[in-house]
């Protein structure tokens, strides 16, 4: 199956070249050269150039190609479609765009940007007035919450009011999934992004409590026997990963102050993917797929399941619930994890939810967690591969831009997110899944 991913044969390790006055010289444009001639890259290639730069060199490239992307994204997204939105969401539309100019102005402290975020948020608003999904990446939930958040950073009090009246207003039925892209867990997230930038309690307890109730029930009511203690279906297929199943579900469920039974079940839900996971380190699709080893993405497969299980490890240390989530295998299994993702995660798409962006995530998690520099190192590379390559392979059409070309979630748009998250790699989150 390697025609999804590009083999991997970047070096294991570069040392970063110690700041001197004078950066590399730039070297000039490679075109692609065919898989059949490809060997290591030595010292003289582009690539390992970037990856021998002292970091302070190579965060200025990377803050260069943010800014450049982030200028064609908000030209072709909204400059050039007379600010009309087609598609509201974060994920595959122009909320997506309005997420990258938030995260550019927590970058850079430009207050342009974060009026233009506003600005588009607004047009969302509208867009999405009779829409009923509810979640952050797909829904009104999302659109909600980071204008309120924006609000608060523009200081426009009133205007923060209105987003978080409208947010109360996004109601959950019992048509709504479980899940992370369209369900209640992915609602759930939304509330603790307001939390987060607003204040604990902006959202209060028993609403965020509610809603953690329905999906625990819900959970409990599709475990079976020998499987899981908590389990979820979506559109007929019991899935695994961060977009649709397990991982992405039980991630929202770790915001929200469980007692300890429901602790007890989103460990063993977590424990029964480690004990089942392919010998690759990967992981099934779905309960109803165990079989196809092929997946690696943030929404199927070990990407999104490793971040989840970092913030399980992170759960561990926190000093409310020490005591019955003190274990480290869930930092052993993120670590298999990234294993696998450096051997068959340099996919041949760019964006968060199935590309190269999203899976260089989670060494840069890793890496903020236990400090290893093999894992900022090979964030880095990944990052690197898409600086060096990722125009000239798209138009050569080696890799996929994506069926949203400029989105957050499938296309360019999550390349720019990473360039600008490579900027502080300890401030990188990915956007939308990772909060702390
Ligand atoms: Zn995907």
């Amino acid at each position: 199956m390697t025609d999804r991913f590009f083999p991997n044969i970047m070096p294991d390790y570069v040392s970063e070249a110690q700041p001197s006055v004078n950066d590399p010289p730039e070297q000039p444009p490679q075109q692609p050269t065919p898989e059949s001639q490809k060997e290591k890259p030595t010292s003289g290639d582009p690539l390992v150039n970037l990856l021998s730069m002292p970091y302070s060199s190579l965060s200025q490239r990377f803050q260069r190609a943010a800014l450049d992307l982030k200028e064609t994204i908000v030209m072709d997204t909204w400059g050039t479609t007379g600010q009309s939105v087609r598609d509201f969401t974060l994920y595959s539309g122009t909320l997506g765009t309005a997420f990258l100019l938030f995260r550019v102005y927590e970058v850079t402290g430009n207050k342009t940007d974060l009026l233009l975020c506003l600005e588009i948020v607004k047009a969302c608003d509208s867009a999405s007035s009779t829409s009923r999904d509810v979640t952050f990446l797909g829904g009104r939930g999302g659109v909600c919450a980071l204008g309120a958040v924006a609000a608060k950073y523009a200081d426009d009090e009133s205007l923060r009011t209105y987003y978080l009246n409208q947010f109360e207003e996004v109601k959950l039925s019992s048509d709504h999934s479980d899940e992370f892209l369209y369900g209640r867990s992915g609602f759930l997230w939304a509330c603790s992004f307001i939390n987060k930038h607003i204040g604990d309690g902006t959202i209060p307890k028993t609403m965020i409590r509610a809603v953690a109730d329905e999906i625990i029930k819900n959970g409990r009511a599709m475990a079976k026997e020998g499987g899981p203690p908590l389990m979820f279906e979506w559109y007929g297929e019991r899935y695994w990963g961060a977009a649709h199943g397990l991982a992405g579900i039980m991630h929202g469920l770790m915001d929200v102050e469980l007692t300890p039974d429901e602790i007890s079940d989103v460990k063993g839900t977590l424990y029964y993917m480690i004990k089942n996971r392919f010998p690759s380190g990967n992981y099934p699709a779905s309960e109803e797929d165990r079989v196809r080893d092929v997946l690696v993405h943030w929404c199927h497969g070990a990407p999104g399941i490793a971040l989840t299980f970092i913030k399980a490890a992170k759960v561990n240390t926190a000093v409310s619930l020490c005591q019955v989530f003190g274990d480290t295998d869930f930092l052993e299994a993120a670590m298999d994890a990234a294993e696998l993702i450096w051997n068959r995660g340099l996919l041949k798409r760019v964006g968060m939810c199935h590309g190269i962006s999203g899976n260089a995530y989670v060494f840069l998690s890793l890496y903020r967690m236990t400090g290893n520099h093999r894992f900022i190192y090979r964030g880095k590379a990944f990052a690197c591969f898409l600086l060096d390559r990722a125009h000239k392979l798209i138009s050569a059409g080696e890799m996929q831009g994506g069926d949203s070309p400029h989105s957050l979630f499938e296309g360019i748009g999550g390349m720019a997110y990473l360039h600008l998250d490579m900027i502080d790699p300890l401030k990188s989150r990915f956007p939308g899944y990772e909060l702390d």
